[in-house]
């Protein structure tokens, strides 16, 4: 076993500020007055000590797994998701972030969803949701003789639930809502966040279709059909379609786009159904009520005297998938249905955080080929190693049931979990493990974050790590770049650092894409990113970036002008 004592006070010269501060908000347990009645050194023994005690059941030495996953975790070089360090060990017992619930085209279904939904929400998940089986609104209602109502109605139902259950405090209830381009709402969805009111709880994504994006290449129109009769109801032109999506995603942020053909062509499961969602930041693809669960590698730690450490990162691969296959069987799932179908498919998300971190320690700017090639690699070897240890822990524990049915049985003797690499956003992981956001550039060199209401001022740990290795951090300099976060109006920084701290905006929108696009080649469910653009943004902008997305087989795209919310998460500049 492990030196608690020792632990612990190497755990808290490890953790930053911020990061302690929203361990304390959000993830300690609580003493019946609401009062923090654990250190984050305990949080990691009960989140290490629930997880490895699945192991017993396989006749593994749980003390070693235990030992192992602990250490990761201390060490801030592998992080579960929130649910896990949440309600690992406790009565709740959820340890999922991401989930998938169907609806279909009946009060019956569409109400159970919404229930079902609640129980997510409060335990801490996210939910995904095609609306696209739903008749549009003015349709005929059989029993009633009366007219529908429409998706976009019930969505709002969906928005509203999510406002008043508000996941306990803890978390923010998050929704993915989806309709396919070729329903007769489409119109109505695409610009459904120019009220700003409207769906706040929710992610938009238009479910586009190969067809569609050629007959938009092509300009040629298409059908919108009823998806009640099959019916086709009226035929639009797709490049005005199109239009309106990038003009809408331009003015608010949404939507986005799921590219369904190329997430089906890619999902091993096609036999079992098809997939129309995804979680609500759109990493992972899921069938109705699959759920599944995160875990994410810090590359910032994975550098050694200047080289990436692949023994290290490896071994930290294997940890993690080990790690995430056993949270499903130590997982209360919110319903009995979650439960049975998320381990017909043992699906996990294994992902990276802190690569531009990572990036900057290795002296490499993020939009060069180099970025990119460097991205490709690291991938690439997770998801080998991620895809060695499934088939292992299949060959010890057996291949998850619908493996047999599914494409990976042409290419493995056994495979634990039907798919292993997801890179998640790690908005909240990524704070507590003092590094870059996953897959994304350093927002900014100093910026200030809106946690559920506190304001924390931050200058990026790896800029400052290596401004003052180089020599040339200064109080002076900081005061000076603190009003724009950015290193480019600096004189006398050299251009080879300036192109290493380049920020999202700063970064061109193609690179944005094409690091999206570079990770997405080397994972098996799909990547969070946002495509950060500056405020001065144009409809053209976004345009390039959706079809880019598209002709680079990226699974979906999201992107966000930089003030075009109200509220947003990151600002740049100090708290002032
Ligand atoms: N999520 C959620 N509410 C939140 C943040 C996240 O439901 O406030 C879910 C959602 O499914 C999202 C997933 O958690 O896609 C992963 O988000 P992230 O990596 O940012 O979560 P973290 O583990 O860092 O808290």
């Amino acid at each position: 076993g492990f030196c608690m004592d020792k632990g612990n006070s190497t755990i808290e010269s490890r953790l930053s500020a911020n990061g302690k501060t929203l361990l304390e908000k959000r993830y300690l347990l609580r003493d019946a007055e609401g009062k923090v009645a654990e250190e984050p050194g305990e949080l990691f023994a009960r989140v290490a000590k629930t997880i490895a005690r699945v192991d017993s059941r396989y006749g593994y030495d749980v003390e070693k797994t235990e030992d192992d996953f602990y250490q990761v975790m201390a060490d801030l070089e592998f992080l579960p998701n929130s649910p896990t360090l949440m309600n690992a060990g406790t009565e709740l017992g959820q340890l999922s972030a991401c989930f998938v619930l169907p609806v279909e085209d009946s009060l019956k279904s569409i109400f159970k969803s919404l229930q079902d939904m609640s129980l997510i929400h409060q335990s801490g998940g996210g939910t995904g949701f095609s609306f696209s089986n739903l008749r549009p609104k003015g349709d005929i209602v059989g029993s009633t003789n009366g007219v529908a109502s429409g998706p976009l109605s019930f969505m709002t139902i969906f928005d509203k639930a999510t406002d008043v259950i508000k996941q306990g405090g803890r978390r923010r209830g998050a929704n993915m809502g989806v309709l396919r381009v070729d329903h007769p709402d489409i119109i109505e969805f695409i610009r459904a966040k120019e009220d700003e009111e409207l769906l706040r709880n929710f992610n938009l994504s238009v479910g586009v279709t190969d067809e569609f994006m050629e007959a938009v290449s092509q300009d040629r129109d298409y059908a919108l059909i009823n998806p009640r009769t099959g019916k086709i109801e009226k035929r639009l032109k797709a490049k005005d379609v199109f239009d309106r999506i990038v003009t809408c995603a331009c003015r608010t942020g949404d939507p986005g786009l799921l590219f369904l053909d190329e997430i089906n062509r890619r999902h091993p499961l096609s036999t079992i159904g098809t997939i129309e969602s995804t979680n609500p930041c759109g990493e992972v693809p899921l069938l109705p009520y699959e759920s599944c669960n995160l875990g994410s590698i810090n590359l910032a730690q994975m550098v050694k005297e200047g080289a990436i450490d692949w023994e290290k990162l490896k071994q930290t691969v294997h940890t993690g998938v080990h790690f995430l296959d056993n949270v499903i069987d130590a997982n209360k799932y919110p319903l009995p249905q979650i439960g049975q179908r998320t381990k017909q498919n043992r699906k996990i998300g294994l992902g990276v955080m802190g690569f531009a971190a990572m990036l900057a320690r290795l002296g490499i700017p993020y939009d060069c080929r180099e970025g990119i090639a460097t991205a490709e690699k690291v991938m690439k070897f997770t998801q080998d190693e991620s895809v060695q240890k499934s088939v292992e822990l299949g060959e010890q524990r057996g291949s998850f049931p619908n493996f047999h049915r599914s494409a990976l049985a042409r290419d493995y003797p056994a495979m634990r979990n039907a798919t292993v690499n997801t890179v998640a956003p790690t908005g909240s992981l990524s704070i507590i493990a003092n590094t870059t956001s996953g897959i994304e550039p350093m927002f900014a060199l100093t910026y200030r974050r809106n946690v559920m209401g506190t304001r924390l001022t931050e200058i990026d740990p790896v800029f400052e790590e290596i401004a003052r290795k180089h020599g040339f951090y200064s109080s002076q300099l900081m005061e000076e770049i603190a009003g724009t976060g950015s290193l480019q109006t600096s004189p006398n920084i050299p251009e080879q650092t300036r192109r290493i701290f380049a920020t999202a905006l700063e970064i061109q929108p193609r690179w944005h894409v094409r690091m999206q696009a570079a990770f997405q080649k080397h994972v098996d469910n799909a990547v969070a990113k946002t495509v950060n653009l500056p405020h001065e943004a144009t409809v053209e902008d976004f345009r390039e970036v959706y079809m880019l997305a598209y002709r680079l087989k990226c699974k979906g795209i999201a992107a966000y002008r930089y003030g075009s919310k109200a509220e947003q998460v990151l600002e740049i500049g100090n708290a002032g």
